[in-house]
């Protein structure tokens, strides 16, 4: 059973990929640092290009030191970026023409390492497979996204998962500008589940991929089997399952109001008898209830505040992997990690 709770754990809101003065972004290393402080992240990292940051640990905030590097030919011809945390050592740069030997080097030095924005540098599925031992991908980036429409990433996510259910998903800002338009700040960040405030524990954390990545909603439990998945999370207007293929299924509010709509008269159920066979309204203590019997399976939804706060399912899919997203009415997304299946 995959279990991510906030309960025990602290919840902390980590930016994972940033830029300061030290390379090309606008604000001085410490500004950064200040900067997501005040805007409630609790773990920075100064991921400078080819360059590693030193900052002395800052008060309430802890700075993992990283680098971001150009690694490599992928098969378009560009540049890997790989992004490195928990590195101090800029010896790790000499293995940059090789992206293997780079991750290899990172990873014996007590490091991680993960692919930055995989659209923006145009890499290909084989480029993602090819190479072994980075935590994962970013999936949405915040600056590639503001700067050029290229920040989701997560069609070569779910390539990638196929083979491999392991690979984790990151959201960053990659921020360069911070507060001068185009804005590449706080738009995508990870909340990590730590057990104390320090490097380490953080570091553990993305290892072991206790964390989800967002944009904006807040998943407050997730619970997940090859039967089941329990969610609770802020108001969300979607809920989607998604595994290989065609596998899964989303659901938005409008889609549910519909849904009732039909079911409520008998020409309309019959419209949509092949999808549903039965819904149930109630109104409890906590909302909402609505209680969906599907081909998908069954599903329990409690729409309180205005969107979609608890989501349970009991069903098979019968696939090696699932994730789950979930999308708030401003467009902005969560996503899980992986869980596997099998
Ligand atoms: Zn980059
Ligand atoms: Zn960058």
């Amino acid at each position: 059973m995959y279990h991510l709770s906030t309960d025990k754990l602290i919840e902390a809101k980590a930016m994972l990929h940033s830029h300061s003065t030290a390379s090309d972004g606008r604000l001085q290393p410490i500004k950064v640092i200040e900067y997501y402080r005040s805007n409630g992240f609790k773990i920075v990292s100064l991921t400078d290009h080819g360059k590693i940051t030193k900052l002395d640990q800052p008060q309430n905030c802890i700075f993992i030191p990283g680098v971001e590097v150009s690694a490599g030919r992928s098969k378009l011809g560009e540049p890997y970026h790989i992004v490195a945390l928990m590195i101090e050592d800029e010896s790790i740069l000499e293995a940059k023409d090789n992206p293997q030997e780079l991750i290899d080097r990172i990873s014996s030095s007590g490091g991680l390492s993960f692919i930055a924005h995989p659209h923006w540098s145009n890499l290909v599925y084989e480029d993602l497979a090819e190479l072994k031992g980075y935590i994962g991908i970013e999936i949405y980036n915040t600056g590639c996204e503001v700067e050029v429409s290229k920040g989701f990433s997560t069609t070569y996510w779910d390539n990638i998962l196929s083979n491999n259910p392991r690979i984790l998903g990151l959201a960053v800002d990659d921020a360069h500008r911070y507060t001068t338009p185009p804005i590449d700040s706080l738009g995508g960040w990870v909340t990590l589940l730590i057990d104390e405030e320090s490097c380490d524990s953080a570091i553990d954390a993305l290892k072991h991929g206790r964390f989800y990545s967002s944009m904006g909603p807040e998943i407050k439990l997730l619970e997940a089997s090859d039967n089941s998945i329990d969610i609770v999370s802020s108001p969300v207007e979607k809920v989607s399952i998604i595994s290989v293929n065609g596998k899964g299924f989303s659901l938005a509010i409008p889609d549910l109001r519909l849904l009732i709509r039909l079911w409520k008269d008998k020409e309309g159920r019959r419209s949509i008898e092949n999808i549903v066979s039965s819904i149930d309204v109630d109104v409890g203590r906590e909302g909402e209830v609505i209680m969906v019997e599907s081909r998908y399976g069954k599903i329990r939804f409690i729409i309180a505040s205005g969107g979609i706060t608890s989501f349970s399912w009991r069903g098979r899919l019968g696939s090696k992997y699932i994730r789950i997203e979930v999308m708030d009415y401003n467009g902005r997304r969560a996503w899980s990690n992986p869980i596997p299946t099998y």
